[in-house]
């Protein structure tokens, strides 16, 4: 026997009653009550043979009711499962069937069904239609999809719904990876991620979109969209969004670190290609699968009082002050580089090639298509190994602000303007060599002690005395320099003039070099 379906009629006119059900074989029959149908019992079978049938047809309408009964409670637990902590709902068909009195006669069956009518609206459906050609329900960081809000009945079937009813929309599960973009176009930044007031109609129509824009994921999050009706919110419908990660990234290896595109001791140039360049490969990746021809820009900036330039003025926009990139095979000089991600999802051998500063570049990575892909990594420019020449018993340190603050420099009353509080980084061997000319100055000239003014910043590079990123000292660059007053300091700390012959050839018999003469002091490299 086939299932029956029992539809109540649009003429029901009162919310609650019973619809009397009559099944038999001859509904039509004297005493019986009214009806068209007719017996399916063929008159040729012998009599002896219709009670039986009669019998048999009776238990299987019986068999049957208890089915569907049985049938219409497994359903509504269904319905309950599908919208989590729902009651189930009232429907616009049978809420219950009668179980109780039934009965039959000779010729049908009768039992009453209860109808209760409830609104039509049973849930909501949410439908995900992401932007990007993308599976079903998923997109990834950086993506957005339509919401499509669809009121249905208990049968599944889409029912009118008044367009101005309001509607309140939730992120129950992993709130940090999604949003909802409102009908202004404006991304809700709140967590948790409410948004209230929202019309039927506009729901319907797809004005509401979720915004996987919050958390990038390692792999995947599963985002749960629930949609209620505000007066009622047993009234509800639930579909989850699947986040994938979507990357693009800088894949470099350490050390993060490059020299300065510098000079030698003596001013002139000297650039040395393998210690002054980093290479880096560029890569797009969601859900783990490479993402080809996506356009990128990679472009450099200095963080401000990196490498001891204690001063916010803007460097001069230039690709010594900055750092350059260069691609494979192209001797040309990128700042910033423009290009795309390969087949394979990559852009692999850039090279970043140093700044004249010793300091921290941070190299940034932005996406042309979508502002929230991003990345960036910091390389120090730095010469290795430079040591900061400590306070000593022959020598003043002098030349950062802090060495000038009262009268511990008698030969400078006021103090210097260079902002570089750190200006006595030397390599090992330069700060040994300052170390022993002061020495054998004050065993020949007992109690003067020799002011030490600029070496090298503490990452090395240029030195912009100045603080105008720029010259003057041309060298001061490799921690293989130092500058040393022509005048001294006495005991009783006054500012006296030292024996230049004395110590010129102290200082060569040191560094096995003649020091410069600049303006008032030495220039001593190595
Ligand atoms: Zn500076
Ligand atoms: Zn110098």
């Amino acid at each position: 026997m086939q299932p029956v379906k029992f539809v109540t009629a649009d003429s029901l006119d009162s919310d609650t009653g019973f619809v009397r059900l009559r099944v038999g074989t001859d509904l039509g029959g004297s005493g019986g009550p009214g009806g068209t149908s007719k017996p399916v019992i063929s008159k040729n079978i012998k009599e002896e043979n219709i009670d039986v049938r009669k019998a048999n047809k009776l238990d299987t309408l019986r068999a049957g009711y208890k089915n569907m009964i049985s049938e219409k409670v497994s359903k509504k637990f269904a319905e309950k499962d599908e919208v989590d902590d729902e009651p189930p709902i009232g429907a616009p068909i049978i809420a219950a069937c009668y179980n109780g009195d039934y009965l039959y006669e000779e010729n049908y069956w009768e039992g009453d069904v209860n109808y209760k009518m409830g609104d039509s609206l049973h849930y909501f459906e949410i439908k995900i239609i992401p932007d990007t050609l993308a599976l079903k329900d998923t997109l990834a960081f950086g993506e957005t999809a339509k919401l499509i809000v669809q009121a249905k009945d208990a049968d599944s079937n889409d029912v009118e719904f008044p367009d101005d009813k309001l509607l309140t929309f939730r992120i129950e599960s992993n709130e940090n990876y999604g949003t909802f973009i409102n009908a202004n176009g404006d991304t809700l930044r709140a967590t948790p991620v409410v948004l209230k007031n929202v019309n039927y109609g506009s729901a319907k129509d797809g004005s509401i979109r979720f915004a996987a824009v919050k958390e990038n994921p390692d792999s995947f999050v599963t985002c749960s969209i629930r949609v209620s009706l505000q007066e009622d919110t047993t009234k509800a419908g639930e579909r989850k969004a699947i986040v994938l990660e979507q990357t693009l990234s800088i894949d470099i290896v350490e050390p993060y670190s490059v020299y300065p595109t510098y000079f030698n001791s003596h001013g002139v140039r000297v650039y040395i290609e393998q210690l002054s360049q980093k290479q880096f490969d560029v890569k797009m990746t969601r859900g783990g699968k490479s993402v080809s021809r996506h356009h990128f820009k990679l472009y450099t900036d200095y963080v401000v009082g990196s490498g001891g330039h204690n001063h916010i003025n803007i460097r001069a926009n230039n690709n010594d002050n900055y750092g350059y990139f260069l691609k494979p095979n192209d001797n040309q000089h990128y700042r910033p580089l423009e290009d795309s991600t390969s087949n394979l999802g990559r852009l692999d051998n850039i090279i970043y090639n140093a700044s004249y500063f010793g300091d921290l570049m941070r190299i940034y990575l932005e996406s042309s298509q979508n502002k929230l892909f991003i990345d960036s990594i910091d390389i120090i420019e730095r010469i290795p190994n430079l040591v900061e020449l400590q306070e000593g018993n022959n020598y003043e340190l002098v030349g950062a602000p802090q060495n000038h603050s009262g009268t511990n420099d008698p030969c400078r009353p006021t103090a210097p303007t260079s902002q570089h509080s750190v200006n006595h980084f030397g390599t090992q061997q330069m700060i040994t060599s300052i170390q022993n000319i002061a020495d054998d100055y004050a065993l020949l000239h007992s109690g003067i002690i020799i002011r030490v003014n600029d070496m090298s910043l503490e990452n090395g590079g240029l030195f912009d005395a100045n603080n105008n990123w720029s010259n003057p000292h041309q060298s001061h660059r490799m921690g293989t320099n130092a500058d040393i007053g022509f005048t001294g300091i006495s005991q009783n700390d006054n500012c006296v003039n030292l024996n230049r012959r004395d110590l010129e050839n102290i200082i060569r018999r040191h560094t096995s070099q003649a020091p410069y003469i600049e303006g008032d002091h030495y220039h001593v490299y190595q």
